[in-house]
């Protein structure tokens, strides 16, 4: 598996660079954005909830009865971010990676001591594309915010794999339908990291496992939120 990261990474510096949001050529070689997808980074700052990472208001907040103590979201699931989850979920490519955890290395999450744990891959998933994007993620997490990555997760692979890619809101939410359970010592504070927060049950999923396993606190930090149809977008752009 390695190689092959290794082999990816190689191959991502001899195709000539395009920006991941527009497909522009970048005026910085090495940038995986343009000046302008980066300005137009949908960044979610200002008054957020806690528990979903929504705007306020939240209405009746989808995580009121989440298993986590708190979850962040760096940018809404749109325009250039879109770009960077798409590239990271096929590519794996550590660059991109670097790129989505700089604006999720919030200080205050990582003032205390926890361990950072990347959402297990689907196995069907993770044998057809060979990517890992959770854990390129947490990696890139760890090397800005000192805290060490442990694998505590593992996902089981279902009878008929059903993957959450693609799958409707209300079958992703289904009871069981991800099954996640905890590998080895789980360290007491953990943050489970993952791209995309949709509708929030791999992350539930995630923390109940990791809480059964004995973690006394479990938040969740995320690249992406996916705004939920119809949320309704009176908050201030600030972007
Ligand atoms: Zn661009
Ligand atoms: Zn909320």
């Amino acid at each position: 598996m390695l190689v092959m990261e290794q082999f990816r990474e190689l191959v991502s510096l001899l195709v000539p660079p395009v920006c991941l949001g527009c497909g522009c050529e970048p005026s910085d070689s090495r940038a995986v954005l343009c000046e302008g997808c980066a300005e137009e980074m949908p960044r979610l700052i200002g008054a957020l909830c806690q528990r979903c990472a929504l705007p306020l208001p939240c209405e009746i907040c989808p995580a009121r009865i989440a298993p986590w103590e708190s979850a962040t979201a760096a940018c809404s699931h749109e325009g250039p971010a879109r770009g960077l989850v798409m590239a990271l979920k096929s590519s794996g490519a550590k660059r991109v990676a670097a790129q989505m955890a700089k604006l999720m290395a919030e200080p205050q999450l990582y003032a205390q001591p926890v361990a950072l744990v990347p959402m297990p891959p689907d196995p069907a998933r993770l044998r057809a594309t060979g990517v890992n994007h959770a854990r390129v993620l947490a990696d890139q997490l760890s090397c800005l915010t000192g805290r060490p990555v442990v694998r505590a997760l593992e996902r089981l692979p279902r009878a008929k794999s059903v993957r959450q890619v693609g799958a409707s809101r209300k079958e992703r939410q289904q009871p069981g339908r991800i099954q996640i359970s905890s590998r080895g010592t789980v360290p007491p504070r953990c943050v489970v990291v993952d791209d995309v927060y949709t509708t929030g049950a791999s992350l539930q999923a995630a923390c109940l496992g990791l809480i059964r396993g004995g973690a006394k606190t479990v938040n969740c930090s995320v690249f992406a939120r996916a705004l939920p149809p119809g949320f309704n977008r009176s908050m201030p752009r600030t972007w």
